[in-house]
């Protein structure tokens, strides 16, 4: 058993990667240049003007893309990342950062021209590849599961198509019955109920086609719910679920892959964000605290070999847990402002960043001690 926990943390720290990314100055921003973030011409570190010491910050990154870093890439440098997940590995990506730093941009991005971000290009990407290894006997069958966690409750936002879809999970779903994560016999995690929307692998174009729907459903379910709830999307986390099934017919090989894309809740402090203004508020912000910190308390507890890792205790970490541990990998993109005023923000996520590195680079000893809250 401890065997078994220690090569799992071997196998992730090589799987787990950290890249930032500064959106750039954009119209709507009070400051539009000289931004205190500045990228090493190497693309592996960045300076930031700390504006509480007034001195400069160095981090240093698997990647640090510079705000003139479009859409393609950005993603040139995952698809190896997407790619796993063809061959059976539970992949996850991350986006983390402040509100209006860029995470939505990062994941989902814009249209279908060249401001598309990972989830359309990653989907593309799949249904190319899952043709290609049709030539060696890969026969894939692909779904989609799109899900928001807010307050530390699974929503489905896509149950509204389920009715033309026969492949939800067991208990049907209409749209008020909770969610809840499972084990299968495998130990794998799964959302009980969750449905799953098939994406045709045969032909691309309408394979692209079942994903915009898709997202348009989602994209309505998540601002009827937040008009309700009086909520953002901001405070809320989203994951977009790619479940992916191969069967090879000369081997007999079976692999069940998964990508998950999440867009992380805001992680910007309480004060900024206005909360405590009333308990629904208070609520949002305790519920974004405690799961970013738990992401947070899981990253350390693999980057110092401790013998529990406290998965169970955010909604995310338990639901993303087999990403996070043996046959997974991760990813996390750090979304930054490149504003002035935002550099106290960015200085923050930069710090929480740099944890997560640790894990992967193998460097953190027992004597770190992490909790995002701690920082703050
Ligand atoms: P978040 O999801 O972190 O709150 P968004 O992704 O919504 O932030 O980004 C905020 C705004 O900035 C949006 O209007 C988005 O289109 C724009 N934006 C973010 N990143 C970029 C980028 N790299 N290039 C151009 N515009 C961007
Ligand atoms: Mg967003």
């Amino acid at each position: 058993m401890r065997r078994q926990m220690h090569n799992d943390i071997q196998e992730l720290r090589g799987n787990i990667r950290v890249f930032v990314r500064t959106r750039p100055f954009l119209p709507g921003d009070k400051q539009t240049d000289e931004s205190p973030i500045d990228v090493t011409p190497d693309g592996e570190s960045l300076t930031i003007l700390d504006r509480r010491s007034g001195s400069p910050l160095d981090f240093n990154f698997d990647k640090v893309f510079p705000p003139s870093a479009g859409q393609e890439v950005v993603f040139d440098e995952v698809s190896d990342f997407i790619q796993s997940a063809l061959d059976g590995y539970h992949v996850c990506l991350f986006s983390y950062g402040q509100t209006g730093s860029g995470k939505t941009h990062t994941m989902q991005g814009c249209g279908n021209g060249p401001m598309r971000g990972i989830i359309p290009r990653s989907v593309s990407k799949v249904l190319d590849q899952a043709r290609a290894m049709n030539k060696q006997k890969w026969n894939f069958t692909l779904s989609a599961s799109f899900l928001e966690i807010y307050n530390e409750n699974l929503k489905d936002l896509l149950t509204s198509m389920q009715q033309s879809n026969e492949k939800s999970t067991s208990n049907s779903n209409n749209g008020s019955k909770k969610l809840s994560i499972k084990r299968n016999r495998e130990g794998k995690s799964f959302v009980d109920g969750l449905t799953q929307i098939p994406i045709d692998v045969g032909d691309s174009h309408l394979g692209m086609q079942q994903l915009e729907t898709l997202m348009g459903v989602a994209s309505r379910s998540r601002s009827v719910a937040s008009t309700k709830m009086n909520s953002q999307s901001s405070r809320s986390h989203s994951v977009f679920m790619l479940h992916l099934n191969g069967y090879n017919e000369d081997s007999g090989a079976i692999v069940n892959g998964n990508l998950n894309l999440c867009d992380l809740a805001g992680s910007e402090r309480l004060d900024r964000s206005g909360a405590g203004a009333d308990a629904q508020r208070l609520k949002e912000t305790q519920s974004i605290n405690k799961s970013l910190s738990c992401l947070g308390d899981v990253f350390n507890a693999l980057a110092t070999g401790a013998s529990h890792v406290p998965y169970r205790n955010s909604k995310l970490t338990y639901l993303l847990q087999d990403c996070l541990s043996g046959d997974g990998k991760a990813l996390m993109f750090v979304n930054l402002s490149p504003t002035t005023a935002s550099s106290g923000e960015s200085v923050c996520s930069l710090r929480f960043a740099k944890r997560v590195n640790q894990v992967e680079l193998g460097k953190a000893t027992k004597h770190i001690q992490y909790s995002a809250k701690g920082q703050r």
